[in-house]
């Protein structure tokens, strides 16, 4: 075993954040850089390319004509990996630990251009119900503290392939930018007695200029103070705080949603990109009172500057109330 090969998980001793060195990663494929599907590149994650991925965790059996419609495989060139201790070890001054966890890839179609706003609502359900099957395999393993879902579309959302995947990685420790939120929300809590997102449903459903989209399960707004133009979350009118604690009634209602919204996102933008993040509770902790699981979606019109990054805070150039007005108007917005 090759032991600099491993990932390795490192402490930021000033802020506390913690940082995957995954080297190998530098080694996976672009489309983009090859020149994309003009260019000598193929399509690992194409029906007939099976063998270019590791072999499938898990597959959809596809109905009628090809073999599957929807395949998890391990990501060949992944941020965390199965082996090793989630033990800290102190190195000097600092902390590292072996970088546990794992990094699974969900190809969700077959069809290498068939975006999530043109998949059905059984398609994109069956997303869903993939995501929710691997977070409860994944917690099994106690080491795992958390799992973060997401999905990257689009150059400038750092996506390196264009086929309809997202990711799944499960790791040892809950991120700080996790933290910080339930931190924030259980801090709302203390001071009101009640749910901060609970609180945010009751007044974007009363006000609705900020309402994208809803129905009985869910709703869409676009966040009072969203930090991207367009940014839109959805969120489960009933209170959870784990996301994989959905009822099974309920996917189906969240896929019409997502289709809805990723349509909308879609009219209203030329070349969308955006990443969409599944924002739960850690895994092993209990059902929580203060904290509401949700789906952030955050367009990304142009890449985040050096000013974002200096000091942490954003500049957005469209309000959500106009996002919203555009969004339900289906009009396209020009920058
Ligand atoms: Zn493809
Ligand atoms: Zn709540």
């Amino acid at each position: 075993m090759r032991r600099r090969d491993m990932p390795e998980i490192r402490k930021d001793p000033v802020f506390g954040r913690w940082v995957i060195i995954a080297s190998e990663r530098g080694l996976r494929p672009n489309e983009f850089r090859a020149g994309g599907p003009d260019g000598a590149y193929t399509c690992p994650f194409c029906p007939g390319h099976e063998n270019e991925t590791p072999p499938s965790i898990y597959t959809l059996p596809a109905g009628d004509g090809g073999n599957w419609r929807l395949r998890v495989v391990l990501n060949k060139y992944p941020a965390l990996a199965a082996r090793g201790s989630d033990a800290n070890v102190p190195d000097g001054m600092y902390d590292r630990m072996d970088g546990i966890g794992s990094h699974e890839v969900v190809i969700e179609t077959p069809f290498h251009d068939r975006q999530f706003e043109e998949m059905s609502v059984r398609e994109i359900a069956d997303v869903f119900k993939t995501f929710i099957l691997r977070v409860r395999e994944m917690k099994k393993d106690p080491r795992i503290k958390y799992t973060m879902i997401f999905k990257n579309f689009g150059r400038n959302a750092g996506a390196s392939l264009s086929h309809p995947h997202s990711q799944i990685i499960a790791m040892p420790i809950a991120p700080i930018r996790v933290a910080q939120e339930i931190d924030g929300a259980a801090a709302y809590m203390r001071r009101t007695g009640r749910c901060v997102f609970c609180d945010i449903l009751r007044q974007e459903a009363r006000h609705g200029k900020r309402v994208v989209g809803g129905n009985g399960d869910f709703l869409a707004v676009t966040p009072y103070a969203s930090r991207f133009s367009f940014e839109t979350w959805i969120l489960p009118k009933k209170h959870e705080s784990h996301f994989e604690s959905m009822k099974p009634g309920s996917i189906r209602n969240l896929a019409v949603i997502v289709k809805s919204c990723m349509g909308k996102l879609r009219a209203s933008m030329e070349n969308f990109s955006y990443n969409l993040i599944v924002h739960t509770m850690p895994v092993q902790d209990p059902p929580a009172a203060h904290y509401h699981w949700h789906i952030e979606i955050m367009p990304k019109l142009s890449q985040a500057a050096g000013f974002e990054w200096g000091t942490g805070f954003y500049i957005n150039t469209v309000s959500p109330e106009d996002a919203a007005k555009m969004m339900n108007a289906g009009k396209k917005y020009r920058s």
